[in-house]
């Protein structure tokens, strides 16, 4: 019997997943960042090499319109992409996110990109809305283990 090192395999898988990256590109002319599902973007960012084309790319058109944001585009993951359109329009050149403002957050107060909640009429930070997910589930923990 053939034997078959998911480890192995595993570690490889990156490698693989560019070369097929490459291949669509360089022979076929099918680019990435046109079929891929934006909400792969994060993943593509830390899987794949090839990406960093596609970020440079888009880091390319946000230097030409200016106004760069530092801030990490809270949808896709990507740095120096964001731009600053019209005081608090923020708009992601990699993934074309455009519901972010650049606001002050209600919880924590920072000047960040940060979004607006129909719910509670809030305006909130990436960091502080992750924060709430984890205190949410945590109380669903809680709940379910009769704390
Ligand atoms: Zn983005
Ligand atoms: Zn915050």
């Amino acid at each position: 019997m053939p034997s078959f090192d998911a480890k192995a395999a595993e570690s490889q898988l990156p490698h693989l997943l560019d070369f097929l990256a490459a291949f669509l590109r360089t022979e076929l002319q099918t680019l990435l960042e046109d079929f891929l599902p934006k909400e792969m973007f994060r993943i593509a960012g830390v899987l794949l090499k090839e990406w960093e084309r596609v970020v440079a790319q888009a880091r390319a058109q946000a230097q030409k319109e200016g106004n760069i944001l530092s801030d990490p585009c809270p949808a896709c993951g990507a740095t120096a992409v964001l731009c600053l359109r019209d005081e608090k329009r923020v708009f992601c050149h990699l993934c074309e996110a455009k519901r972010y403002h650049y606001d002050r957050c209600t919880e924590c107060g920072r000047q960040t990109v940060s979004s607006f909640s129909y719910f509670d009429q809030g305006n909130w930070c990436d960091s502080c809305l992750q924060g709430i997910g984890e205190d949410y589930m945590q109380t669903l923990i809680d709940i379910e283990r009769g704390k």
